[in-house]
């Protein structure tokens, strides 16, 4: 169950259901019905429960036989139990059928319209469900109002990063000018708010759907984060990559001053990988040199390169890359072995690793040993 944070909802709104019944899972009722059997049979929970049951059994029987229909006028009857209507939204996005767009949307405005009316305390499993399956089902007419979601900076976080993972599953062009806006309100939050912990949820999906839609539109707001190194890092590597999706040949400049004035391995690696998606060489150079440096980098710089599909050309190439690929570290000395020398143990604490053969790894069972005989 999800609620808005805030003050508690109306009186009237709350039913049992909506505080037991927190997954869209039969089982789950199931469950509550078996233990009510016992001692509750004739009781109103046990007619509601045992209702409740029947219901959402009909609703999976419309999912298996992609009924849309009588799914979408579950979904946009109101006065029906909001679990219910949860599970109908949920099986119309697992459909996939397009035909219920139309109904997910109104759903969704629906929904939204309940945030307007009472700002603080109200449930949003249906919302929740309806642009879940929105993404789900994909189709442009459901950008817009996801758009308006998204840019309502009133409401609430959750919501807005669910509008832009929907919007970032629908692929839809017209709704890169909204994503960068959002990209723009959500950034300026962490200059307000420079040493709080600030969420950067929204700003993440926003990231994500840019670099999935993959519009040049969104370039530059992209590059501007990227070299912005008093901010978080990770911020950083998400720009990096969403470049990296977007291919935009304009970007290249700022990618390769990136590598030059970046100074975390994540956001290095995220850059150059941009650039070698683009096809430009000195991302792929940038990472080779990263291949016989320190164990974290160099296992980075193998994924990435796993990434971008890339192969040796000459000896020397695969030597080192097989040689990083190889790479462990000494989990008590940190000193890398390229294969042997090293085996894998578990330390004092439980920790598993590896521990190299050499003095560090017999002290480290000496003090095995005096654990055991508890001194
Ligand atoms: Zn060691």
């Amino acid at each position: 169950m999800m609620i808005v944070p805030g003050i508690m909802m109306p009186v009237t709104q709350v039913s049992i259901s909506k505080h037991t019944l927190t997954s869209k899972h039969i089982i789950a009722m199931n469950k509550i019905l078996n233990f009510l059997k016992n001692e509750f049979l004739g009781t109103p929970e046990y007619r509601m429960y045992s209702a409740m049951d029947k219901f959402a059994r009909r609703i999976e029987k419309y999912k298996k036989k992609k009924m849309y229909e009588p799914l979408y006028n579950i979904l946009l009857d109101t006065k029906k139990d909001e679990f219910l209507r949860e599970m109908a939204a949920d099986a119309l996005g697992d459909i996939r059928d397009k035909n219920a767009v139309e109904a997910l949307v109104l759903s969704l405005k629906i929904e939204y319209e309940k945030i307007e009316i009472w700002p603080s305390g109200i449930l949003v499993d249906v919302l929740k469900a309806s642009i879940l399956a929105l993404g789900k089902i994909g189709g442009t007419r459901g950008s817009e109002p996801l758009c308006k979601i998204l840019l309502d900076i009133k409401k609430d976080e959750y919501l807005r990063e669910l509008a832009a993972n929907a919007l970032g599953d629908i692929l839809d062009k017209n709704a890169v000018e909204a994503l960068v806006l959002s990209l723009k309100i959500e950034y300026e939050k962490i200059e307000i708010w420079p040493d709080g912990y600030t969420l950067v949820d929204v700003l993440k999906a926003s990231i994500l759907a840019l670099g999935k839609i993959g519009d040049t539109r969104g370039s530059e707001p992209l590059c501007k984060i990227l070299l912005d190194i008093k901010k978080d890092g990770y911020i950083r590597e998400l720009a990096a990559n969403a470049l990296g999706d977007i291919r935009d040949k304009n970007a290249i400049e700022t990618l390769v001053l990136s590598l030059e004035t970046e100074k975390e391995e994540d956001v290095l690696i995220a850059s150059s990988k941009a650039l070698a998606k683009i096809g430009d060489s000195r991302g792929v150079d940038y990472i080779l040199h990263t291949l016989d440096g320190y164990y974290y980098a160099r296992h980075k710089g193998v994924g990435a390169l796993e990434e971008i599909g890339w192969k040796p050309t000459t000896e020397e190439e695969k030597e080192l890359y097989n040689s990083a690929k190889n790479s462990k570290m000494c989990y008590q000395c940190e000193k890398i072995f390229v294969g042997d020398g090293i085996r894998s143990a578990v330390n004092l604490t439980g920790d598993w690793g590896y521990f190299c053969s050499n003095a560090c790894d017999h002290k480290f069972e000496r003090e095995m040993e005096q654990w055991y005989d508890g001194k």
